[in-house]
């Protein structure tokens, strides 16, 4: 039996955040969203990993982070920190637990399991985000023509097609392109390609940053309140979850934790220790580029999306496990700038940068679920690089936890206290 409508606080307006709130407030429940700065008019948002992304709804997305042979890549990953994926030596102790599981994710069977996960998700996340982006009035910053992968040796070409049937057996929809084909659709990429994979049922948001402000409005017009402040305490007293944030006690009868990569701290304070950590990533804005492609590509090699998208074209991804506290390596950037200059020659000069943090779980699946300890304190955090995608069906699943305490998918593989 459903319960009356409840009161809910959700800390962290990032895409997921959102999402849940807007669906909650959808199944009849009071909202109150908690945000070190929520993105309202006027307000800066650049913190938030949902501004900074490579703006693609990815459903080809099964393929966890962690593949058979990584392990092998780790010394690279330390030896070079500008590379696609790299560690910072002085994260490296502190990043040890979560490395460990990270290695162990990438065992065939275990990769088997997250990608049949993550498919169940992925088929359904395209459905669950649509209502929302019409409520908002966002639709039409929606551009649906794909996304395509490239490459450009014979051995690219090989890897390419083991990980396109690895795509197909877990449900993806693709096509195979020569190079005459990707010249076709992308006349401006360099033909450095020998040829590449379409994902035809991905989209472009244009610019996460208006969805999310647009979705806020939403929330308001629904008679959702925001609160700007950092919530720096959790606990349940009694039949509530009480949040303390600078000089504010909020309590509901449930919060929602979607605070991105820092709601590690937050589960914390309930007594649920989280292998949650940042993959930290990078963009670089080409103004001039925007009409250069009509779709975003990706060499896997290079490790970033070149996304066109409101401002520009957006090359934006790569991978650094550096924790939330060292600055940002501009360095990396140039990297990224040094590559579009080769990839699409004529994109002219990157403007703005940005880095941001990806909240990424060793496996690469989401923490979606109540707390082991206490039904009054539900998580949404983790999606790693797939936020943008599942932020839809994440508000679903934790709208339906808050109204019947039931789901209507399996979320038992996303529980906090998996083994890892
Ligand atoms: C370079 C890059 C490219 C990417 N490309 C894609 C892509 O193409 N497709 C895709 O699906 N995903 C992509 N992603 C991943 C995606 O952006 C993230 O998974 C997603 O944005 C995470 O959303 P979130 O709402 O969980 O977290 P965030 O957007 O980080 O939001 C968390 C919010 O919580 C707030 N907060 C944190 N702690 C507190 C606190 N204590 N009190 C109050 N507020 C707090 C923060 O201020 C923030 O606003 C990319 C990521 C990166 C870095």
């Amino acid at each position: 039996m459903d319960t009356p409508s409840q009161t809910v606080i959700v800390v962290g307006a990032g895409l997921v955040g959102l999402s849940s709130a807007l669906q909650l407030l959808r199944s009849g429940h009071r909202v109150t969203i908690l945000d070190r700065e929520p993105p309202l008019d006027g307000s800066y948002y650049r913190h938030a990993c949902s501004f900074g992304n490579a703006c693609t709804v990815a459903p080809h997305g099964v393929v966890p982070v962690a593949t058979p042979g990584i392990a092998w890549r780790v010394p690279g990953m330390l030896a070079s920190p500008l590379g696609p994926l790299s560690i910072r030596w002085s994260y490296l102790w502190s990043l040890f637990p979560w490395l460990r599981a990270f290695l162990a994710s990438s065992r065939n069977a275990e990769v088997e399991r997250i990608a049949m996960v993550l498919s169940t998700l992925l088929a359904r996340a395209d459905a669950a985000w649509r209502p929302l982006i019409a409520e908002a009035g966002a639709g039409d910053l929606i551009e649906e023509h794909g996304c395509i992968y490239l490459y450009k040796s014979e051995r690219g070409g090989e890897a390419a097609a083991r990980d396109a049937a690895f795509r197909e057996k877990h449900g993806v929809k693709l096509e195979r392109l020569s190079a005459q084909e990707v010249r076709d659709l992308e006349p401006h990429l360099a033909p450095l390609y020998r040829g590449g994979i379409w994902f035809k049922d991905a989209y472009v948001i244009a610019s996460p940053e208006r969805l999310a402000r647009l979705l806020a409005r939403a929330i308001v017009s629904r008679g959702g309140q925001f609160i700007a402040g950092v919530a720096c305490d959790l606990r349940v007293e009694g039949m509530s979850a009480v949040i303390r944030a600078n000089d504010k006690v909020l309590s509901a009868d449930r919060v929602v934790i979607a605070a991105g990569a820092w709601s590690r701290e937050l589960a914390a304070k309930v007594g649920d220790h989280v292998l949650l950590d940042t993959e930290r990533g990078y963009h670089v804005l080409f103004p001039q580029a925007r009409e250069l492609l009509t779709r975003p590509a990706c060499y896997p090699e290079h490790g970033f999306y070149m996304t066109p998208m409101a401002d520009g074209l957006r090359a934006a991804g790569t991978v650094e496990l550096g924790g939330l506290e060292a600055p940002a390596n501009w360095k990396r950037t140039m990297m990224i700038r040094k590559a579009v200059k080769t990839l699409v020659p004529s994109a002219g000069e990157g403007t703005s940068e940005w880095m941001g943090f990806r909240p990424s779980m060793p496996d690469s699946l989401p923490v979606i679920g109540s707390s082991p300890r206490t039904d009054r304190v539900i998580y949404a955090f983790g999606h790693g690089h797939l936020g943008v995608t599942m932020a839809g069906i994440t508000g679903q699943l934790v709208s339906e936890l808050v109204t019947c305490a039931r789901t209507s998918l399996d979320i038992d593989p996303l529980r906090s206290d998996r083994t890892l």
